[in-house]
């Protein structure tokens, strides 16, 4: 078929109405139609012909046709089989894109870069379904999988917090779990009024690369991350308040305050003030005292 790339709201909407398409909220549907977005975005995500990329949640295949140009694979999982048909209709003409119905939650990425990329790790390209961003980025990073980078639409909030630095209002969890496996790169601001339908929200652009090596040593890092948990679960109070409501450290009153001291920062010090070297240094001090 000798159609027009859907990135032109007008070809996106001949295609809905062909298809007699109704948005689905429940699967956070909203369909980039800017095309100067959609060159920041490859241009933040840095494709080239070497490379493998799984998109997740290709919609009706926008960004996926300007990724099937630039990449050697396109690998899309998309988990609305309504999209199947318009799918295979807007990407006939590209040979390098295979879609694959699925859950992004519930797939082995692994076995997806074996199946469908012969085993090259990805380059993670997604305008997200806002309602899973933080499980789907933290799924990608902490599991260990063949990804280098993951180049994602996200709202404008979640971008800044996954890049904030200790002290600032957005400092959080996600912060330094997102630090933690990656470097953040915000590659662009994006308006409301770039989707369809519109959301209600703001998005932005994010790069994240993954890290070989962690930026900081810790012997438990899933000691650290409750550590971490504990101590945003109760913004405002100190961090040993986190750390003693928690209960389920497996750490005396004591070794908890001896551990908090050992930071140098005495006993009231607030968990938002500390940096992921500190977080370390307290989940170090408590694995020493098991
Ligand atoms: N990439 C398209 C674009 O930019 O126009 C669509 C982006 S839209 C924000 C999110 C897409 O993710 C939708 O196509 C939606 O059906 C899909 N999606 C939602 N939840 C998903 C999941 N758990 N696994 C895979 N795809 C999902």
């Amino acid at each position: 078929m000798n159609m027009g790339r859907l990135i032109d709201p007008k070809e996106t909407i001949q295609i809905l109405k062909k298809y007699d398409f109704v948005f689905s909220k429940r699967y956070g549907q909203n369909f980039l139609i800017d095309e100067h977005v959609l060159g920041k975005i490859l241009s933040a995500a840095d494709i080239t012909k070497e490379d493998a990329v799984l998109e997740i949640g290709p919609g009706i295949g926008t960004m996926t046709q300007a990724l099937a140009d630039a990449a050697g694979s396109v690998t899309a999982v998309e988990i609305d089989e309504k999209l199947l048909p318009i799918l295979s209709d807007t990407l006939s003409g590209f040979g390098n894109v295979q879609v694959v119905h699925a859950d992004i939650l519930e797939t082995d990425v692994r076995q997806l870069s074996l199946e469908h990329a012969g085993g090259k790790p990805f380059k993670v390209v997604a305008n997200l379904p806002y309602y899973i961003t933080t499980p789907i980025i933290m799924g990608l990073l902490e599991k260990d999988l063949p990804v280098t980078s993951i180049t994602v639409m996200v709202q404008k909030e979640v971008a800044q917090r996954m890049q904030e630095k200790p002290g600032s209002k957005d400092y959080g969890a996600l912060s330094l779990a997102v630090q933690y496996y990656a470097e953040p790169y915000l590659a662009a601001n994006v308006p409301r009024n770039c989707f369809m339908p519109r959301p209600d929200v703001d998005s932005a652009v994010i790069r994240l690369t993954k890290r070989s090596e962690p930026p900081v040593r810790v012997q438990d890092p899933s000691l650290m991350f409750r550590l971490i948990r504990a101590s945003f679960s109760v913004r405002r109070k100190t961090l040993m308040n986190g750390l003693r409501n928690a209960g389920d450290l497996g750490f005396s009153g004591e070794a908890l305050e001896d551990a908090v001291r050992s930071l140098g920062k005495g006993l009231t010090v607030r968990g938002e003030t500390l940096s992921l070297r500190e977080f370390a240094a307290l989940s170090d001090a408590l694995s020493a005292m098991r």
